[in-house]
C-alpha cells in the first residue's frame, strides 16, 4: 500500500483507528491494539498515552492477577468523564441545547419555546444559553471540543453557509461567523462551529450514537415538526447530495391539483399534509400554529378532531414512507421530530397507509420511532461536531452510547 498522506494525516488516521477498535472491542490492552491494527507496540504505546493525556481514552481499574501467569494486561475504553460537545437545534418555535460525552451520554439539555422574530434577536438568545451552558460545563471541568448547530432549511455545502430557512423566513447568511462574534463578546474561548440541516442531524444521532450503528446498512431518518424533512445515511455516513440538500422530502409534490401553498411557494407539498402546521389547520379556523403539547393534552382528553386529524396525517405519511421505500431500498425509515411525540397515535394510521399502498411490493423496511426523541437533532448537532473534530479525509466516526432514551 503507498500513502500519499503526510505525515500528521497518518498520525491522525492512526489515532482513530485506535479510537474505532476501542470503541468496538472495549477492554483491549495496548498489546491488543499493535495485533488488531499492525503498528507497533512503540508506536501504539505513544498514541495511547497521548489519547490518555487528551481524554479520549481511560485505563480500566487496576489489573486483575492471573493465576500463575502474571498480571493480565491493563484493558482500555472510551474515558467518558471529561470531553464534552455542545449541540443545539434552532427550531421554528423552540430551541434546544445539550451537552453530551463523546460517547453521547447528555450532561444538560434545555428546550425553550420562543418566538422567532429577528434573525439576530433570535441568536443573541441562542448565544446567551450556550454561554451559560459552556460556563456549566467549564465549572465541571468538561472541556467543551466545539458546538454543532441544526437549522431547519437548506444548508450549502462544504461551506456551510445557511441558503434558506422558509418556515423562519431567514436565508442566506454565515451562521458560523454570527455566533462566533457573539461568543467572542462574551469571552469565551474560540472552538470550532459546524452547521448542519436538521433532518440530516437527527439522521446522524442514530448513526453515530444509536442502535443504527451497529447496523451499516442505509437509514432513513424523517422528522416531521412544523416541516418536513429527511436525513440518509449509509455505511459511509450521512448522504449529503450534490449541494448538501438531499433529503428535502418536505417539498416534494404530494397534492399538485387543489393542493395549499406551501411556504416555499409551490403548493401541495408533502409539508402541506404532513407537519404540525396539517394537524394545526385541522383544529382552528385561523391560520394559528397549535404547539405538540397542546394538541396531546387535547388527544388524551377524547378530543375526536385530534384523532380524526392525525388520521390523516398520518395517511399520508404513510405515501411518503412508501415512496421514500421506492427511492432508496434503506434497511429502516425512523420518525422522529415534534409530531413524532404521538407516538401509536401517529404511526399506526402512517403504517396502516404504507401496507395499503404496499401491495405486491418487497421493499418493506424496517419503520420505527427514532431513538433520540426530541433530543435527536441537537444530538446529532453534537455528533457532527464530533466528527468533523476527529474525522481526516472523511474517514466515518462511530460510537457507542450507554442506554436508549426511547424505547
Ligand atoms: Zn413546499
Amino acid at each position: 500500500m503507498t500513502f500519499t498522506s503526510s505525515h500528521s494525516d497518518l498520525k491522525q488516521i492512526n489515532r482513530l483507528a485506535v479510537i474505532n477498535l476501542i470503541k468496538k472491542q472495549p477492554s483491549l490492552s495496548r498489546a491488543d491494539i499493535a495485533k488488531h491494527t499492525g503498528l507497533t507496540k512503540s508506536t501504539i504505546g505513544k498514541i495511547v498515552q497521548e489519547l490518555i493525556d487528551e481524554h479520549w481514552l481511560q485505563e480500566e481499574d487496576a489489573p486483575t492477577l492471573l493465576e500463575g501467569a502474571g498480571r493480565r494486561p491493563t484493558g482500555l475504553t472510551l474515558d467518558n468523564r471529561t470531553l464534552t460537545l455542545l449541540g443545539a437545534e434552532i427550531g421554528v418555535d423552540f430551541i434546544t441545547v445539550i451537552a453530551c460525552s463523546i460517547t453521547g451520554e447528555v450532561r444538560f439539555h434545555s428546550n425553550l419555546p420562543y418566538q422567532h422574530n429577528q434573525l439576530e434577536s433570535s441568536l443573541d438568545q441562542l448565544a446567551d444559553l450556550l454561554t451559560h451552558v459552556w460556563h456549566m460545563m467549564h465549572s465541571m471541568n468538561h472541556h467543551v471540543l466545539g458546538l454543532g448547530i441544526s437549522v431547519p432549511g437548506m444548508v450549502n455545502m462544504p461551506n456551510e453557509h445557511v441558503a434558506v430557512l422558509p418556515n423562519l423566513g431567514w436565508q442566506n447568511f454565515n451562521l458560523i461567523e454570527l455566533m462566533r462574534a457573539r461568543f467572542t463578546m462574551q469571552q469565551l474561548p474560540l472552538f470550532p462551529i459546524t452547521i448542519v440541516n436538521d433532518a440530516n442531524a437527527a439522521a446522524l444521532s442514530e448513526f453515530v450514537f444509536g442502535r443504527s450503528q451497529f447496523n451499516r446498512n442505509p437509514l432513513v431518518h424523517i422528522t416531521v415538526g412544523v416541516g418536513v424533512g429527511a436525513g440518509i445515511t449509509s455505511e459511509n455516513g450521512l448522504y449529503r447530495g450534490t449541494n448538501g440538500w438531499a433529503g428535502e422530502i418536505g417539498h416534494s409534490v404530494l397534492q399538485p391539483i387543489n393542493g395549499l401553498p406551501c411556504a416555499c411557494g409551490q403548493y401541495g407539498c408533502v409539508e402541506t399534509l404532513v407537519s404540525q402546521r396539517a394537524l394545526s389547520r385541522a383544529l382552528t379556523s385561523d391560520s394559528a400554529l397549535l404547539s405538540v403539547e397542546h394538541m396531546q393534552r387535547r388527544l388524551a382528553q377524547g378530543d375526536v378532531a385530534v384523532k380524526a386529524g392525525l388520521d390523516e396525517v398520518g395517511y399520508y405519511l404513510g405515501i411518503v414512507l412508501r415512496n421514500v421505500a421506492n427511492y432508496l431500498n434503506p434497511e429502516s425509515i425512523v420518525i422522529g421530530g415534534p409530531m413524532s411525540q404521538f407516538e401509536d397515535a401517529l404511526m399506526k394510521p402512517a403504517i396502516a397507509s404504507f401496507q395499503a399502498h404496499s401491495k405486491g411490493n418487497l421493499i418493506l423496511p424496517n419503520i420505527r420511532l427514532c431513538e433520540f426523541g426530541l433530543l435527536a437533532s441537537s444530538l446529532g448537532a453534537a455528533a457532527a461536531i464530533l466528527i468533523k473534530h476527529l474525522e481526516p479525509n472523511g474517514i466515518p466516526v462511530h460510537f457507542s452510547h450507554q442506554g436508549l432514551l426511547r424505547k
